[in-house]
C-alpha cells in the first residue's frame, strides 16, 4: 500500500541514526549513547514533588478529559511563570500542547499556507524543518554564525527574507549548538521581525538550563511584534514523557491564528489531564524545586567543562562552548575530505568505535560544513571513554 505523498522526504535525524545502534546492539555491543536530547535516559530525573502531585492527580480522580485549551489552574501558573520571567499575559492568551512539538505542529498548522516561507537559525532543531515541509510551506534559514559563538548576523537575516516569509523562528538556548543569546542579539532579531512584520516563534524550551547567565524571555523584550512564547515542562523540570507543553500568543492584532490553534486542540480533545494538573503543581512551587535544580545545573556545568576541553583536545575537531542546554554542537576540520561527508564520519564512529552521535547535516547546518551534535548528559566516566574513543578514531583517520 502506498503512504501520502506528504511524508515524502520527511526525516529526523535524532531518531534515524538509533535503528543503526540498535543493530550493533543485537550483535552484543555496548555503545556509548550521546544522542539523544533526554536527561532521564541519563542520571537525572523529575522532582520528587513533581511526580508526587503525578500520583496525587491520579488518585483524586482528574483521569477524564481536560478543557482543551488547556486546565485553567495550569493556565494561571503559566500566566504566572510568565511574569517572572518579565511579561505580562492573560489565561485566554495561554494554550496547553502535548510537548512542545504539538504547539509547534499546531503553530505552524494554522500560520502556514502552501507556498509562505519561514526562517529557521541554521543549524536548527529539526522538527521546525520538518513541519514546515509537512505543510507545504518553504524553510529559509539564516546563519548561527560559529566564529561569533552561533549567535545570528542581522545581514544575514536580510538576505532571506522575502514577500512570503510569515514567520521566525528563535530557539534559545539553541539546540544543537546549545547557544545562549544575549538580550542585545534577541532584541536585533525582534526589531527585524518588526520591520519585516513576521511572527517571532520563541522557542524557549531550555530557558532555564543555563549556566553562567539567565536567559532572556523574548516576550519580556517587546510590546508590539507577535510572538508565540513557547515553553514546556520536558526540559526545565526533566520529565520530557510526561508530553507536555505551552505557548502564550503575546502582542497578536487579533485573535485569529490564536483561534485557529486552539480549534485543533479541540480536534485532539485535550493534553493529558493529570499530568496538566502536576505541571501546575510543578510551576506553582518552584521554590520547592530550586536546591535539586542547583544540583541539576552544577552537574550539567561540569560535564558542559569536560565536553568542551576534551571535544578541543582532539585533532581535527573544535567545539564552541555551549551556554545552555545540554548540546555541543563540533566541527571537524576536515580539509583532506577524509569523511565523505558527516553522515560517514557518524556512522564509521558508530561502527569501529561504539559511540552514537548526530550527524550535523540532520539540522541544517552550513552547506559544506561537517559536524555533529552530542549531548554532555551522560556521567564523566562515560564522556570520559566517549571522547577517548573519538580521540582514536580521529588520529586512526590521520589527524594529528
Ligand atoms: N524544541 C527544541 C529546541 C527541542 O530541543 C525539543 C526537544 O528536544 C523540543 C522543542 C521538543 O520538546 P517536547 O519534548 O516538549 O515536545
Amino acid at each position: 500500500m502506498e503512504a501520502a505523498k506528504r511524508l515524502d522526504g520527511i526525516t529526523y535525524a535524532i531518531r534515524d541514526v538509533i535503528a543503526a545502534s540498535q543493530e550493533l546492539e543485537k550483535q552484543g555491543r555496548t555503545i556509548l549513547k550521546l544522542n539523544i536530547g533526554d536527561p532521564n535516559a541519563y542520571d537525572f530525573d523529575t522532582p520528587d514533588y513533581v511526580k508526587k502531585a503525578l500520583h496525587e492527580a491520579i488518585e483524586s480522580k482528574l483521569n477524564g478529559y481536560a478543557d482543551s485549551q488547556g486546565f485553567l489552574r495550569l493556565r494561571q501558573a503559566i500566566v504566572a511563570q510568565n511574569h517572572r520571567r518579565g511579561f505580562d499575559s492573560t489565561t485566554e492568551n495561554v494554550v496547553v500542547s502535548s510537548g512542545l512539538s504539538e504547539a509547534v505542529n499546531f503553530t505552524y498548522a494554522s500560520l502556514l499556507n502552501p507556498g509562505d516561507e519561514v526562517m529557521s537559525p541554521s543549524p536548527t532543531y529539526p522538527q521546525y524543518e520538518a513541519l514546515a515541509k509537512f505543510y507545504g510551506a518553504k524553510n529559509t534559514y539564516y546563519e548561527l554564525v560559529e566564529e561569533n559563538g552561533f549567535l545570528p548576523d542581522v545581514d544575514d537575516l536580510r538576505k532571506h527574507v522575502t514577500a512570503k516569509t510569515k514567520a521566525i523562528v528563535l530557539i534559545n538556548p539553541n539546540n544543537p549548538t546549545g547557544s545562549l543569546l544575549p538580550e542585545k542579539e534577541v532584541r536585533k532579531l525582534l526589531d527585524f521581525a518588526g520591520e519585516h512584520g513576521l511572527v517571532v516563534m520563541a522557542d524557549e524550551i531550555y530557558s532555564e538550563m543555563v549556566f553562567d547567565e539567565t536567559a532572556v524571555a523574548a516576550a519580556s523584550l517587546s510590546k508590539d511584534v507577535p510572538i508565540i512564547a513557547m515553553n514546556g515542562l520536558s526540559k526545565n523540570f526533566l520529565a520530557p514523557g510526561w508530553r507536555m507543553g505551552w505557548v502564550t500568543f503575546c502582542n497578536f492584532p487579533d485573535d485569529n491564528v490564536k483561534k485557529a490553534f486552539i480549534q485543533l486542540c479541540r480536534l485532539r480533545l485535550s493534553a493529558s489531564y493529570p499530568v496538566e494538573y502536576a505541571s501546575a503543581v510543578a510551576l506553582e512551587n518552584t521554590g520547592e524545586y530550586e536546591p535539586a535544580k542547583r544540583q541539576m545545573l552544577e552537574k550539567l556545568r561540569r560535564r558542559r567543562d569536560l565536553a568542551f576541553k576534551r571535544l578541543n583536545e582532539i585533532p581535527g575537531i573544535s567545539c564552541v562552548k555551549p551556554g545552555g542546554a545540554f548540546y555541543a554542537f563540533p566541527q571537524i576540520h576536515d580539509e583532506k575530505n577524509v569523511f565523505a561527508d558527516d553522515k560517514q564520519f557518524v556512522y564509521d564512529l558508530l561502527a569501529e568505535h561504539g559511540v552514537l552521535t548526530v550527524f550535523g547535516s540532520g539540522f541544517a547546518e552550513k552547506p559544506g560544513s561537517k559536524h555533529f551534535r552530542i549531548v554532555f548528559l551522560p556521567p564523566e566516566e562515560t564522556l570520559e571513554k566517549a571522547f577517548g574513543e573519538i580521540e582514536k578514531f580521529m588520529r586512526k583517520r590521520g589527524f594529528a
